[in-house]
């Protein structure tokens, strides 16, 4: 399905953005796996795309950095001359209530989850358009649709991606790129995985299908949009969430 094609996943090393990469590589894709800190789980990641035939490489890069990520991209092009793919899955929480939140904590998930989709599309666009195609995934939440108490950084910060998603869209749909989002609901990562039983209990009777999700579920939409097969959806959200954006 993307032979031929070359993918960027950020944050690929662990969670979400793992199962996006084994699974662009299983279809054909060349993956560049990015991490920030995770070199061994990244190191792992490439090892199980190129035990199962595909093609990998692992690249640190802290996508919050924008001079670091310019570096990134060019090395990226250098070698492999275009990127086709590019999902910006990176991402933090710094959870609390807005009375108790500092502004580290506020900055640090905006620099991230915002600025460090922004980083990445930026270095990438001149490449994306001369080239007249491309696919941008843009991993939001369904935090950013519908807000959740404790979560106002990261809320804020997905719903800018969201909002960035759709402005991308509009500048890039005439020269054949496709920018979308996607926004997984309550999904079985390190990041959930540190939740109390008691929160997790709360959030998953706000869920219809009444179960949590798995880093497949958001991988195989992921596919779908790195896809021919959505080529003409641009500038959506898609919730894959059980029903809790419903
Ligand atoms: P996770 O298991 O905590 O993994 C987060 C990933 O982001 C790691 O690979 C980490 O890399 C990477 N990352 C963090 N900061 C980075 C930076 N500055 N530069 C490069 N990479 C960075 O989280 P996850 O659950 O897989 O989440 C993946 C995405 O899905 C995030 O955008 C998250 O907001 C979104 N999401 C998750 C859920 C959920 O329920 N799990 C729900 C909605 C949306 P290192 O380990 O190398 O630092």
């Amino acid at each position: 399905m993307l032979t031929g094609k070359t993918a960027l996943v950020t944050g690929a090393g662990r969670g979400i953005g793992r199962e996006i990469a084994l699974t662009l590589a299983a279809n054909g894709a060349a993956v560049i796996v990015n991490y920030n800190g995770s070199k061994a789980s990244a190191d792992e990641v490439v090892r199980e795309i190129i035990k199962n035939g595909g093609q990998a490489e692992a690249m640190q890069c802290n996508v919050a950095d924008f001079a670091a990520s310019g570096e990134f991209v060019k090395a990226v092009l250098e070698k492999y001359k275009k990127v086709d793919i590019l999902v910006n899955n990176a991402g933090v929480t710094r959870d609390n209530l807005i009375m108790r939140m500092s502004e580290e904590d506020y900055d640090a998930v905006l620099d991230t989850n915002l600025k460090g989709a922004f980083n990445m599309i930026r270095h990438l666009s001149r490449s994306f358009i001369k080239q007249r195609s491309g696919k941008i995934i843009n991993i939001a939440s369904v935090s950013g649709v519908l807000g959740n108490a404790g979560q106002a950084n990261y809320s804020a910060s997905k719903a800018g991606l969201i909002g960035l998603t759709k402005s991308v869209a509009r500048e890039f749909a005439s020269r054949g790129i496709n920018v979308n989002a996607v926004a997984p609901g309550f999904i079985d990562t390190d990041m959930t995985r540190n939740m109390t039983e008691d929160a997790k209990k709360e959030l998953s009777a706000m869920i219809p299908m009444g179960r949590m999700g798995s880093t497949k579920d958001i991988a195989d939409m992921a596919l779908f949009l790195a896809s021919d097969r959505s080529n003409y959806i641009t500038g959506q959200v898609l919730c894959v969430d059980g029903g809790m954006a419903i």
